[in-house]
């Protein structure tokens, strides 16, 4: 058995693997890909102390990074279940199974998608799901954002900042945000929201956005925005699917909980990323988890008989 297993190879499964191995501890890692939701991502601006990268040459250094250490990696896999006897055990969905004395969980998320023609021809082309990293690509422009829950007004505050103009889009006849949100994006001069609108599909020249259509769903009419940029704001989605019968505490949300040392509420197992209930989704942060859950895992190991 492994004395850390790691789930996930994304930012946070990267960092977690190589804390651990550092310890000179036996440390496997297992993901479905490696690189995670940063092998989507073309440019990051974000990632401190590197001004510029792309996320697949991000995504190849985290790789080549984790392979300096011992790390055991097994990529292609998908966990279908989490056990607990005396050791951790992860059952694979290829029928394997993997045990190890302590597991860092570090399986990510995926934004929901809108499902209209046009997001995924132009997805990284105009339409985006992050107003943190791709806000200032949009500088001077007009956007709009889907969805007026929360994410939504944020993002829309948040972008109203550095763009020209922002049209929030919400599909039920009222806002779902915050009203201390709802009240502060109304001030703006910049925004304006539009309820009842069922965006249909995301326009584009071909090489990049250029507007939207959207049904009111009052009237039924169908009508149309010019605009440079769309940002879906309709949920982050935990992969944690495949921990519903395992006893492990998740918000309503499916966020796995966890406490400062990346401690879930099962002995031995922790959890680090977009996965767990940390406030802000980033690279920087997973990284940063990544590294607290495999010392909180570490800890543990040097205080338990299982040795
Ligand atoms: P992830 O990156 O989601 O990695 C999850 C890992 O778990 C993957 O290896 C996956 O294959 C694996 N996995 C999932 N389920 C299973 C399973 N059941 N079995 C086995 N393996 C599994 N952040 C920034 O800081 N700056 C940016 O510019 C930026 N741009 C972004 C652009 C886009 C388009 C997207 C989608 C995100 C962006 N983000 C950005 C957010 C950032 O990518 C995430 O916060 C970060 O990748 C989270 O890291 P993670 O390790 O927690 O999860």
């Amino acid at each position: 058995p492994y004395d850390v297993l790691v789930l996930g190879g994304g930012p946070a499964g990267a960092a977690a693997a190589i804390y651990a191995a550092r310890k000179g501890i036996r440390t496997g890692l297992v993901a479905e890909r490696f690189g995670g939701q940063v092998m989507d991502t073309v440019g990051i601006e974000n990632f401190i102390s590197v001004p510029y990268t792309e996320g697949p040459k991000l995504a190849a250094s985290l790789e080549q990074h984790v392979k300096e250490y011992g790390v055991d990696i097994i990529t292609g896999q998908r966990a279908a279940a989490l056990t607990r006897d005396k050791m951790i055990e992860l059952q694979m969905e290829s029928g394997a199974t993997l045990a190890s004395k302590s597991v860092v969980l570090a399986t990510g998320a995926r934004w929901r998608e809108l499902g209209v023609p046009g997001e995924a021809e132009y997805r990284t082309k105009g339409v985006a799901y992050c107003p943190h990293c791709d806000g200032p690509f949009f500088k001077g422009k007009h956007v709009a954002v889907i969805g007026g829950g929360n994410s939504g007004i944020e993002a829309a505050i948040d972008l109203a900042g550095i763009v020209k103009h922002v049209t929030v889009l919400e599909f039920a006849d009222t806002l779902r945000a915050d009203e201390v949100l709802v009240r502060k994006a109304r001030s703006m001069a910049n925004i304006d929201i539009i309820t009842n609108a069922q965006t249909t599909e995301v326009l584009g020249d071909g090489a990049k956005v250029n507007g939207l259509q959207y049904t009111d769903r009052v009237s039924g009419e169908s009508n149309k925005l010019e605009l440079a940029g769309v940002f879906v704001q309709i949920g982050l989605v935990p992969n944690t699917e495949f921990l519903l019968d395992s006893g492990l505490e998740m918000n309503r949300m499916g966020e796995i909980e966890i406490d400062s040392r990346g401690a879930t509420s099962m002995p031995g197992v922790f959890a680090a990323g977009d996965a767990t209930t940390v406030p802000y989704k980033q690279i920087v942060i997973s990284m940063g988890a990544g590294a607290t859950a495999a010392l909180g895992a570490f800890d543990h190991l040097i205080r338990s008989s299982v040795a």
